[in-house]
């Protein structure tokens, strides 16, 4: 097997709170539990929702948790050129199309895209090689309508089904605004990294199969999954920025990996309370067990 590469990457859209503070760490654990490297990678493709200096706060607050990654950041606003690549290469194969409907037109529908524009632009927008896929009229899909049902062996969850068709349907690779989407940014970027291993949040367990069958499409390797469960506030809500979750503080970063630790099912035991925070992880990589993650919902009060 290949040596182990994970990787943590976070947007760039406020600072790391303790609920993303909690999923870097379970990244960086089972990477260097597993002698793997850790990449770090900031999705930052999406201006609109971004927050300027996020990024920096994010490599300040992973550096002062002793969050060290390996090699340089990088940055995904660097990498249109490999996006363009991709999804053009989608297009030749006659996998895309572009779609015009309305938000009113979608909306119904719940994320579930019924193939209505499929049959008017498929051929069309496969023989028109766009020279950058962000001149565009409307967003660009790509069919999944030969798609079979997609399977992993997650590190968390056991054995995860899920038909693209009933998930997603055609879904999109380029955004009607021109920016390109998570889903084939994080499947160019995993494989250009030569990522093997990505733990990160269930929140993204539905888009695991949407990568896993980009990946398959552009003929790219597709890496180990592993989602564990994110945090929830006492509302049960996920902890983020939408419902104003506040930064974890570089003042407490001990205290803060202690939380998260107890969290990850590894209680830190009373002589190694208050140790630096380097010895902290020491201690976590050397007990890490993937089988005590939690993997049903943690509220931030429940201890
Ligand atoms: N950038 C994504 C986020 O912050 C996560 C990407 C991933 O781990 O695949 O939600
Ligand atoms: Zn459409």
């Amino acid at each position: 097997m290949a040596a182990y590469v994970g990787r943590f990457a976070p947007s760039p859209t406020g600072p790391l709170h303790l609920g993303s503070l909690y999923t870097a760490l379970a990244s960086y654990l089972d990477a260097r539990a597993n002698n793997g490297r850790w990449l770090l990678r900031i999705e930052d493709i999406d201006p609109p929702r971004e927050i300027p200096g996020a990024a920096n706060t994010i490599i300040q607050q992973l550096a002062s948790h002793g969050l060290h990654w390996d090699g340089t950041v990088l940055y995904q606003s660097q990498r249109l050129p490999a996006y363009t690549e991709a999804a053009q290469a989608l297009a030749h194969r006659g996998l895309t199309y572009a779609c015009q409907c309305s938000r009113s037109r979608l909306l119904p529908m719940h994320g579930i895209y019924d193939g209505h524009c499929r049959p008017l632009n498929k051929t069309r927008a496969s023989a028109r090689t766009r020279a950058s896929a962000r001149v565009s009229s409307g967003a660009i899909r790509v069919c999944v309508e030969a798609c079979r049902p997609i399977s992993w062996q997650d590190i968390f969850h056991h054995a995860c089904h899920y038909d693209l068709a009933q998930l997603s349907g055609d879904f999109v690779i380029v955004r009607r605004d021109g920016l390109f989407a998570y889903q084939l940014a994080v499947s160019v970027d995993d494989a250009f990294q030569d990522i093997t291993h990505v733990v990160r949040g269930d929140d993204l367990l539905d888009s695991t199969p949407r990568q896993i069958f980009l990946l398959r499409q552009l003929k790219l390797p597709v890496p180990v999954y592993g989602h564990i469960a994110v945090i929830n506030n006492s509302a049960g809500q996920k902890l983020s920025k939408q419902n104003r979750t506040p930064a974890v503080t570089i003042a407490t970063p001990g205290a803060n990996l202690e939380w998260c630790l107890n969290k990850l099912g590894m209680p830190v035991p009373g002589d190694m309370t208050g140790a630096p925070v380097e010895d902290l992880l020491t201690w976590a990589v050397h007990h890490w067990m993937p089988e005590h993650v939690p993997t049903g919902s943690i509220s931030v009060d429940d201890g």
